[in-house]
């Protein structure tokens, strides 16, 4: 398999590797994001997941609903979530990547969900739900003008 980006926790215990660049890259808005990270708006960074291998024995999971985070164990670093609906996806917190300045993200998700007082002043798309549309027909439901 060939390395192309590569990533894991805090730690060290986590470590993983995506052999192919990522279909897309997002920030999300929405409060289950903010409780899992901790932090007002999170990104990440996604791959398909035959692209994508895992090394170390501490990553955990959280399963809620049909969304599935992954984190360290050890030091609790969030890593990456998986949501049914999207079964063949992976999406990695953009600060978990090694290089995180690489992954420019494109979109903002679940912008209805952002804090008034976080304030980015850039031109990307602005979604009120989802950047990445479910099958069960989910998706983007407008953006913000
Ligand atoms: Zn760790
Ligand atoms: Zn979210």
């Amino acid at each position: 398999m060939t390395v192309v980006h590569t990533g894991g926790c805090r730690c060290g215990a986590v470590r993983f590797e995506a052999s192919a660049e990522p279909h897309h890259v997002s920030y999300c808005h929405c409060g289950d994001c903010r409780r899992a990270s901790g932090a007002p708006v999170s990104a990440f960074v996604g791959f398909l997941t035959e692209q994508v291998t895992f090394t170390g024995k501490a990553l955990k999971m959280f399963e809620n609903g049909p969304v599935t985070r992954s984190f360290c164990g050890i030091c609790g670093s969030p890593i990456a979530y998986v949501d049914e609906r999207l079964a063949d996806q992976i999406y990695f917190m953009l600060g978990a990547m090694d290089m995180p300045a690489y992954f420019k993200p494109t979109h903002h998700a679940y912008v209805r969900e952002q804090l008034p007082f976080l304030h980015m002043p850039d031109a990307l798309p602005r979604h009120l739900k989802t950047s990445v549309p479910r099958p069960d027909g989910q998706g983007p439901d407008g953006t913000q003008s």
